[in-house]
């Protein structure tokens, strides 16, 4: 009885709703925050209820939630091919690409020609192979799922099921991809070679035996290492691989289809997909949405007999990517065969000279007036990112931001907070805007955040 009374003093799902009014979430997902929220006031136990509190901490819960939607946010971190921030921005002719393709039906799996049924992506994987110099190439979902495919295929049935790899290629690429991991899921047996700083082709040679499915060579993408190194070059892998009628497989990771030394001397030379094929890989694979420039896929590019097998495992038909990505992945392509690559955002981001970014850095201070908040360019400098060309640093423009009273953490707090939200760094205790990650067309909102920053609107970690 007295505790029926007490639990009768909540307030009601309803109430609480009027209470809380439109707060931009569909009206499930707030009764569900809702109720979840007042099972735990409930099981707490607790004697008597604020009814104002318990509203202010449901309102808090529904603003987290609110963030968790995908959003455009705004990239001043300086990091081009942000993973946390989706890597790289289309260009606009691939996302008129995909506008068009999510928007009606297309010709995804229908030869217009003969009308019958067709093989999805048809012009695309021959554009891939042609950007590739390889026979055949196939796109999944990322480059993952494509090392995973290529596994599974060639290197999982015993006896044959070892992959020779070096271990100075035993990689982690951001979080969970582990190759030694990515092995074992596909029912591959690593076999190590080499060590971590030296790996020579007699490792190779001496390692292969009638159990060997595989040479694999993974691209060190977010490392280098300097010394005392030495790895067997990729031509003599294949020659061996190639003598012992094994597949040859390279992973690189990036899949610049540029000379990555055009981006600074101390960018390093990624390898290309062509170069890789040319200089003997029968197979390698690479992201879409890393220095590509393009959506979130897997490419496989090589030998026509090695491809067509993959498209025939069932695995490949759980891994094919949707025709969003696939109009996206066509689209940017396209560009860079037609020599258009200055229309991919992130090649642009990396080119752009520091003196137009400085340009602009004064155009967003001289918006400013002076009212709070007090900022200033500095010189800094930009990486790549995405686990790709790790020895790059991009020399750059930045805007450093103060705020009396706040620290930096707090003023990167508010300007992700900010809408559209700004994603900053803190470098020596300062919040640094690296422009050079910031679209031009995005100058106008950081303005307005700096002017929301400096205007005196009460705390800034305010959630509501
Ligand atoms: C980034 C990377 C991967 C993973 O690529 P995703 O497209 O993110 O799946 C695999 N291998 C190498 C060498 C990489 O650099």
């Amino acid at each position: 009885m007295e505790e029926s009374k007490h639990l009768r003093a909540i307030p009601s799902v309803d109430t609480i709703l009027r209470e809380i009014g439109n707060i931009g979430l569909p009206r499930p997902i707030v009764v569900k925050v809702i109720r979840e929220h007042l099972e735990k006031v409930r099981s707490a136990g607790e004697r008597s209820f604020d009814s104002a509190l318990i509203v202010s901490e449901i309102r808090r819960a529904l603003n987290r939630c609110r963030m968790q939607k995908m959003r455009r946010v705004i990239n001043a971190t300086g990091v081009v091919i942000h993973t946390n921030l989706g890597r790289s921005p289309l260009a606009p002719a691939a996302v008129d690409a995909v506008t068009r393709a999510a928007s009606g039906y297309s010709n995804l799996e229908l030869d217009l020609d003969t009308g019958t049924r067709s093989s999805r992506a048809a012009y695309l994987e021959q554009s891939l192979a042609v950007i590739c110099g390889a026979e055949a190439a196939i796109v999944v979902n990322n480059c993952a799922a494509a090392l995973v495919l290529i596994l599974n295929h060639f290197a999982s049935r015993k006896p044959r099921d070892r992959v020779i790899i070096s271990r100075g290629e035993l990689v982690q690429i951001g979080g969970g991809f582990r190759v030694p991991e990515i092995l074992a899921a596909s029912g591959a047996t690593l076999h190590e070679i080499g060590t971590t700083n030296r790996t020579t082709a007699d490792d190779y040679r001496q390692a292969i035996s009638d159990e060997t499915a595989m040479l694999l060579r993974v691209h060190r993408s977010n490392f280098y290492q300097l010394g005392f190194v030495q790895d067997a070059l990729a031509s003599t892998i294949a020659a061996i691989a190639r003598e012992s009628d094994i597949p040859f497989v390279e992973d690189l990771g990036s899949g610049a289809t540029f000379d990555t030394q055009s981006l600074g001397e101390d960018a390093g030379r990624e390898p290309t997909p062509a170069a890789a094929i040319l200089d003997g890989a029968n197979l390698v694979c690479f992201s879409g949405d890393k220095l590509l420039g393009g959506p979130q896929a897997g490419i496989i590019a090589g030998d026509a007999a090695h491809v067509a097998a993959l498209k025939k495992n069932p695995l490949f038909r759980a891994l094919r990517c949707d025709k969003l990505t696939l109009a996206a992945l066509e689209a940017t392509v396209d560009l860079l065969l037609n020599g258009q690559s200055d229309e991919l955002p992130i090649r642009r981001m990396m080119a752009m000279p520091v003196e137009q970014l400085r340009a602009r850095g004064a155009n967003i201070l001289s918006a400013l007036d002076n009212n709070g908040v007090e900022a200033r360019l500095v010189d800094t400098h930009s990486t790549p990112g995405g686990g790709t060309l790790p020895a790059l640093s991009i020399d750059s423009i930045a805007i450093t931001v103060r705020r009396g009273g706040f620290s930096a953490p707090q003023l990167a707090d508010a300007l992700r907070r900010s809408s559209p939200p700004i994603v900053a760094r803190i470098a020596d205790d300062r919040v640094l805007l690296d422009l050079r990650t910031v679209l031009p067309d995005e100058d106008e909102a950081i303005v307005q955040a700096l002017l929301a920053l400096g205007a005196d609107r009460g705390p800034l970690n305010s959630d509501d």
